[in-house]
This record gives C-alpha cells, sequence and structure tokens, in this order.
C-alpha cells in the first residue's frame, strides 16, 4: 500500500514587505506564500505574498502534474499577504479553477476578498485589468471556529490577534497535521486560547517570530507579530511536534535569523527557521523530512581540498571529522561527511589550501547547513553549506 505523503513548500518567509538586502538572501526576501500539496493531491496555497510569483513560474513548468484545480486559504489583507496575486502566472490560464478562502472584513463588506482582487487590478495600479484574468475563481468567506472538508483534508479556521483581524488554518490530513499561524500578537486571553485550539498536536507549527522577546516587551507591542519565545511556548503547551519560526522581520538580516534560531534550539529541540525553497515532507518512512535545495547556490567548480569539519550532528552531540571537498565555491561547498548535521547549524571548515609558493595554508570558513542528504549505502551523507564569512 502506498504511504500517505503530504509536501508543504515555502515560497515566502519574510513579514511586512520584500527584501533584497544582500543580508537577507539565505533565508529569503520574498513575502509570505506556502503551498502545500495533502495525500490525495489536492493543492493549497497559504497566503499569496511576492513569493506567490516563483510558486506561479513553478507550477507553470509542471503544467502537465499540476492540478488545475486549486484552494488558496488567505490569512488577512494586509499587504504582505496579497501583493503576489497580479503576478501568479496560473490566473491567466482558462482551463485552471481557484478557490479562494478568507473572512468578511468589517472594512470591506460583503466578498471581502473579491474586492481586494478587484481593487489590486484595478487602474491605475496595474497594467492589465480583471478581464485578462481568465482563470475561474470563487470566493468563500469562513468564520472563525469553522472547519470544512476538502477531499480527505479537514481544515479549521481560527481568529489571531492582529490588526484588523487575521485567520490562523489548521489542515488535517491522513499524512499529518500542518498548522499555518502567523500575523499573531500574544496577550489577548481569549484569542491566546484560540491559537493553542488551533495548534493543538501539530506536526509542524508555522508561526509568527517577527520580533525579539525584547521588541515586543517594548516598542512593537500592539503591531500584531509574536516571537520565538511563544512560538516555543505555544509549541510545549500543545504538544506541537515541530516548530517553524516565521514571517522573519524585513531588518532582520540571515545572522540576526540564526541569532533567534539558536536561541529557540536551546529551548525546543525541534525548531527551525522558514527559509524560501524549504521543504517539509509528512508521512514518509521519517517522521518528516526537511530539506532546503541547494539550487540558489550556483558557481561550483571542482577541486579538492583536506578540510577539517568541526559542527553538531542531529542529536545534539558536537563532531570534528576529517574529509575531502570536492565541490566548492566562493559561496558554499557540499562536503562528504559520516556524521549527519543538524540542518540550519552552523560548521566551521578548515580548508587546506596550497599557498602562494605551494606552502600549505589553513583557511577558516564558516559554513551553514542547509542541506543534507544522507547515503544509508554508504553511511554518509552530503552536506551542503553556505559560507556566511
Ligand atoms: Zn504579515
Ligand atoms: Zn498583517
Amino acid at each position: 500500500m502506498k504511504e500517505a505523503q503530504a509536501k508543504l513548500t515555502f515560497w515566502g518567509v519574510r513579514g511586512s514587505t520584500p527584501t533584497v538586502d544582500p543580508a537577507t538572501w539565505r533565508y529569503g526576501g520574498n513575502t509570505p506564500c506556502l503551498d502545500f500539496v495533502a495525500p490525495d493531491g489536492t493543492q493549497f496555497i497559504f497566503d499569496c505574498g511576492t513569493g506567490l510569483r516563483m510558486l506561479g513560474s513553478r507550477l507553470q513548468e509542471q503544467a502537465g502534474s499540476f492540478a488545475p484545480e486549486t484552494h488558496i486559504l488567505v490569512t488577512h489583507y494586509h499587504w504582505d499577504h496579497i501583493q503576489g496575486l497580479p503576478f501568479f502566472s496560473p490566473f491567466y490560464v482558462d482551463r485552471n479553477t481557484f478557490h479562494f478562502y478568507s473572512f468578511q472584513s468589517k472594512f470591506l463588506g460583503r466578498e471581502s476578498l473579491k474586492q481586494v482582487f478587484e481593487a489590486q487590478m484595478a487602474l491605475p495600479y496595474f497594467p492589465v485589468d480583471l478581464s485578462a484574468m481568465s482563470a475561474k475563481r470563487t470566493f468563500r468567506e469562513v468564520a472563525g471556529g469553522e472547519s470544512f472538508q476538502v477531499g480527505t483534508t479537514k481544515i479549521t479556521a481560527r481568529w489571531l490577534n492582529h490588526p484588523q483581524g487575521a485567520m490562523g488554518y489548521r489542515l488535517e490530513t491522513p499524512a499529518g497535521i500542518i498548522v499555518y499561524a502567523t500575523d499573531n500578537e500574544p496577550g489577548d486571553p481569549e484569542l491566546d486560547r484560540s491559537l493553542r485550539d488551533l495548534a493543538e498536536g501539530a506536526d509542524v507549527f508555522i508561526n509568527d517570530a517577527q520580533f525579539t522577546p525584547e521588541q515586543l516587551a517594548g516598542s512593537r507591542r500592539g503591531w500584531g507579530h509574536s516571537t520565538w519565545q511563544e512560538g516555543v511556548k505555544v509549541a510545549r503547551e500543545v504538544g506541537a511536534k515541530r516548530l517553524v519560526l516565521f514571517h522573519h522581520d524585513p531588518d532582520s538580516t540571515d545572522r540576526v535569523v540564526d541569532g533567534l534560531l539558536r536561541q529557540a534550539r536551546g529551548e525546543f529541540e525541534t525548531v527551525f527557521a522558514a527559509t524560501e525553497g524549504m521543504v517539509i515532507t509528512l508521512g514518509g518512512k521519517e517522521a518528516a523530512d526537511i530539506h532546503i535545495p541547494g539550487s540558489r547556490s550556483s558557481l561550483r567548480r571542482e577541486a579538492q581540498f583536506r578540510a577539517t569539519v568541526s559542527g553538531t550532528r542531529e542529536d545534539g552531540r558536537s563532531f570534528e571529522e576529517e574529509t575531502v571537498v570536492r565541490d566548492v565555491s566562493l559561496q558554499g561547498a557540499l562536503i562528504p561527511l559520516s556524521n549527519c548535521p543538524r540542518l540550519q547549524s552552523e560548521l566551521l571548515v578548515d580548508i587546506e589550501t596550497p599557498g602562494a609558493e605551494g606552502v600549505q595554508q589553513k583557511m577558516q570558513l564558516r559554513g551553514y547547513v542547509v542541506r543534507v542528504e544522507p547515503d544509508r549505502e554508504k553511511g554518509s551523507a552530503a552536506v551542503g553549506v553556505v559560507f556566511t564569512d
């Protein structure tokens, strides 16, 4: 019997506004968008931030295998969650159908999401008008606490604490439970409970982690966002298996996000920082497989360097190992190791390089693990790192 598998992909993880600052490149600068393929093949999209454009290109490439019927769950109407809409190419293809879900905003009234659509495409804000979007679209307004079924997936929507309101979504599938709860601020007792009901026993709990605990306690209170510390607290209380820190602040460089993740890992075992391109597979042989494709590290060239690598294994123990690095570039390397380092952990790579007069020199590089591909037969792993300095 084929195992029920579900696949979640992150296309945009940045909050508030997109960033193109090179210092935010590693986690990514696109605003929120995820796609989720349920075990029965039903396609879902969470939010329509700028990450939606890249998802659109990917779906067009695989047009044959792409289900032309897609369910789009929108959390709320702030720009960062809707600004990708006009740039999603599958909207311009007749045979596609999209079912939109969101809530009725008291500022917009009936068919809020339809109005948001029309307003974005209205002249003079966009060069083509709505009639160019030939795909079929339906709009459904959901209420807080409401549950409904799409194929074999049960969806529950719940209110979160955010200016002008936001919905969190819980998707229960035969392969596991995904909870998408971004744009929420702790501190409202009723909505804090609502978040916990939503996240109860989740296999993957994606939570707003825009601010540091100090920022939230200070000037950023009331802006509608949360912290890694709150995420850890909720994950513990509800027995969530994995926590994903999401909605990174546009002013948080990769180094800042590394620091937040490090602190969170000090308190909760399985936490990851959402990264563009990150894929989580549920229901396979492993409890969950998380990886970040290495396609963004280009410019590799074949070379051979002896290296000593030290880092942290998946079980949290540190290791030091000698290896030969063959696949290296200025940005990163693919390193064969017998120790399996933890994804998104730091590695120190001491590379021996031939110096000016053929004298061996050592170069120490700090790397960050973006990919781990275990080779069970050989009992080793190909480890992709991006150099951070
Ligand atoms: Zn947002
Ligand atoms: Zn918002």
